[in-house]
């Protein structure tokens, strides 16, 4: 079995090279370590390796391993090498009934779709006194049963969005289909990217919307190649 310091450090070593490719500097690129997949042990041995944002898709695993990492931060290891924090990011889908669960746990929500869930998360927020980073969610692959908002309405909803007071709007998330065609995970991407610099310059947005995330451990390269600003990997540095 290969050591996850060994993966990661791949995984890092790959992303290295894909910025050299395209003349990125890879102190742009965060890596948030993905850890639906992953027991416990293997997310303390990250956090360990000094990783300190990690993602999950679900709000009940949200919950619950963000609860056993505190935990771990209580514990005699807490205050020795370890990262001062954590970040969790929300990457899955959010219902709107969730939303005051991720709440007090998020420091980046990935999956603002549509308008009634960004008002959501305002309302919630004003009531918890909190200002959470989300970032837009776009359907860059025209496939129907994807979550994200249609890249041809996703400015009039970043529009709405930046009207909402206790949300920040810092960016947009992609995902592209699972294919082994190159081509068609690059066009979503470029797709992304493209939008990215639109809504950037037609200054719809803040000063604050700088994040693109986009790639996963089978298309992260392609995702480094195109712009990305934040990558969510699980299974490159956990699975085998
Ligand atoms: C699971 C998941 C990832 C990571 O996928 P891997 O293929 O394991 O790297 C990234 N983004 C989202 C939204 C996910 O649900």
């Amino acid at each position: 079995m290969i050591k996850i310091s060994e993966r990661i450090k791949r995984v890092k070593d790959t992303i290295s090279s894909a910025c050299a490719r395209v003349g990125r500097d890879p102190g742009e690129v965060k890596l948030v370590v993905v850890t639906k997949s992953a027991a416990i042990e293997a997310v303390k041995e990250v956090i360990r390796l000094g990783f300190s944002d990690l993602g999950e898709n679900r709000v009940q695993q949200l919950k619950k391993v963000s609860a056993q990492i505190a935990d771990f931060f209580q514990g005699p290891e807490g205050g020795s090498d370890l990262p001062k924090n954590v970040s969790w990011h929300m990457i899955g889908h959010l219902q709107r009934n969730k939303v005051s669960l991720v709440l007090p746990i998020a420091f980046l929500i990935h999956s603002v779709d549509t308008l009634r869930l960004a008002e959501e998360i305002n309302t919630s927020a004003a009531k918890l006194n909190l200002c959470p980073k989300v970032l837009l969610q776009v359907n860059t692959s025209n496939e129907p049963q994807k979550y994200g908002v249609p890249i041809g309405a996703a400015t009039h909803l970043a529009e709405q969005i930046e009207t909402l007071p206790n949300l920040k709007l810092v960016g947009l998330m992609t995902m592209a289909p699972l294919t082994h065609n190159k081509n068609v995970v690059r066009t979503c991407f470029v797709r992304a990217g493209e939008l990215f610099i639109e809504m950037r310059g037609e200054k719809i947005v803040s000063r604050q919307f700088t994040e693109l995330s986009m790639g996963m451990s089978s298309d992260y390269e392609i995702a480094v190649e195109e712009g990305a600003t934040i990558l969510r990997i699980g299974s490159a540095i956990f699975a085998g």
